[in-house]
C-alpha cells in the first residue's frame, strides 16, 4: 500500500506514526481515516470515487442473470457508492438499474 504524499509541500516521503502521517520535510502532521472504517473505495488505477462521478468501464462485464454486456469504455455518469461486492450503483442507457465492481471501472476526471 502507498502512503499518500503530503498535502502541504507534496513529498512523497510521508511515514505514518501511530493514527498520524507525517512528512518529514516541512513537519506537517496530519490524521488519515482509520484503516478498515469508512474504507475509500477505488477505481482500477486507485482514484477515489465519489458519488456523482462519472466513470468508464474498463472490460466487457457479463450481467449474470440475463444476455446484456456491459461493454468496455461505457461511460457510466452520476454513479452511487454503496456497500457490498457490487459497490457502484448506476443506470447504464439499454441496460438499467446495476450494481458494478469498482475494480472493473476507470474514473473520468473532466
Ligand atoms: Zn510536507
Amino acid at each position: 500500500m502507498q502512503l499518500p504524499p503530503c498535502p502541504e509541500c507534496g513529498s512523497a516521503f510521508t511515514y505514518e506514526l501511530d493514527a498520524l502521517m507525517v512528512c518529514p520535510e516541512c513537519g506537517h502532521e496530519w490524521s488519515v481515516a482509520a484503516a478498515g472504517e469508512d474504507d475509500v473505495i477505488r477505481d482500477a488505477v486507485g482514484n477515489p470515487l465519489a458519488d456523482g462521478d462519472t466513470v468508464t468501464v474498463i472490460k466487457d462485464l457479463k450481467l449474470g442473470g440475463t444476455s446484456s454486456t456491459v461493454k468496455v469504455g461505457t461511460k457510466v455518469r452520476n454513479i452511487r457508492l454503496v456497500a457490498g461486492d457490487h459497490d457502484i450503483d448506476c443506470k447504464i442507457p439499454g441496460v438499467g438499474q446495476i450494481g458494478l465492481k469498482s475494480q472493473f471501472v476507470k474514473k473520468v476526471t473532466k
